[in-house]
């Protein structure tokens, strides 16, 4: 039987092989756990080490994998940075322990305030959107007003929504309760599942399908996967619309990193995520996948431009993660699936 130390010699070594570099890392080497895919990260790491002449090595893998295995390596990980989207996941990697604070001005400067954690244990990168989508052959700009009203009985069997599993969801129900309190919020999902045309979708992009389809007339989704949809079958009916103007503001989400904990690198990995934040690498974050720079003074991609301006609720989206637990409970108790 091996001993404990061989164990975890055995299991560091696993981890480098499978990342494919050699157990000397150079100081200036960076090293990233990511959950954004290869494809989405890897010019903009070929942009860096072009521009600075530093090493980034990454891994990708589901969040999920990513911070148990931070876990598992705990002081002995090669990582430096983690990737991951959703400001709930964030959360739980911070609560987990597995992040440091970065105390920098250029990004307390570049990010705003409520898409960042209050600790500074991590930085939104990009912006997601979750708003509302209709199908426009059947109603009207004018007959949305927020997410609210999406509960009120003028929708039975009109709505279309995705699985409360999604952490999406989660974190938008986290919200509810952050802005009206528990009974509320509870009445506006009990409100929603009352209102569906047809049992939860598995993701977003069928959901919009389903409005372009006629199944239902409206629904709640990210904005990124209304882009990549309209790219793909640009004449389905389905338009966008933003929830909340007139009150507190459309729900938004990150992506965004942190510092490991046991970074061997944390000046060069603060570094990279000071370079992230920046102007020279927003739009190489956020184009890709069709999401917003999170940083307000980087204009998107023009696809999301023509959507128009709209204003973001300022609830901080750490909130998600912490009400995260009860948003969960209220759903299953409201009998949203
Ligand atoms: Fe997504």
């Amino acid at each position: 039987m091996k001993s404990m130390k061989q164990m975890r010699l055995s299991l560091l070594a696993a981890t480098f092989a499978a990342i494919g570099i050699s157990t000397v890392v150079s100081a200036e080497e960076v090293v990233v756990y990511s959950a954004r895919n290869e494809q989405l990260i890897k010019p903009l790491f070929d942009a860096y080490t072009k521009q600075t002449g530093v090493q980034v090595k990454f891994v990708t893998d589901k969040e999920g994998p990513l911070m148990e295995r931070l876990k598992a390596e705990a002081a002995n990980t090669p990582a430096d940075m983690l990737i991951t989207v959703d400001a709930g996941n964030l959360w739980q990697a911070a609560n987990q322990g597995l992040l440091q604070a970065v105390n920098s001005t250029t990004l307390n400067a570049n990010i705003p305030a409520h898409l960042r954690d209050p600790k500074n244990l991590w930085f939104g990168l990009s912006v997601r959107a979750r708003t509302i989508f209709f199908n426009h052959q059947k109603i009207k700009p004018a007959d949305l007003s927020t997410y609210e009203d999406l509960a009120s009985a003028k929708w039975k069997g009109r709505l279309c929504l995705r699985t409360s599993k999604k952490v999406y969801n989660q974190s938008l129900m986290a919200m509810m309760i952050e802005e009206h309190g528990e009974a509320k919020a509870e009445q506006i999902a009990k409100g929603w599942v009352a209102n569906l045309a047809t049992d939860v979708f598995a993701d977003d992009t069928k959901m919009l399908e389903a409005i372009g389809a006629g199944q239902c007339d409206v629904g709640i989704a990210n904005t990124y996967y209304y882009a990549r949809l309209m790219e793909k079958k640009p004449t389905l009916p389905v338009s966008i619309f933003w929830a909340n103007q007139h009150a507190k503001g459309v729900h938004v989400n990150v992506s965004g990193a942190g510092v490991t904990k046991y970074a061997k690198n944390p000046a060069g990995a603060q570094k990279l995520l000071e370079w992230l934040s920046s102007d020279k690498a927003q739009n190489l974050f956020t184009d890709l996948d069709m999401e917003y720079p999170a940083n307000p003074a980087v204009k998107p991609d023009a696809k999301l431009l023509a959507w128009g301006p709209f204003k973001q609720n300022l609830i901080n989206v750490n909130k998600a993660g912490e009400l995260q637990a009860n948003a969960v409970k209220l759903m299953d108790r409201a009998g949203y699936k």
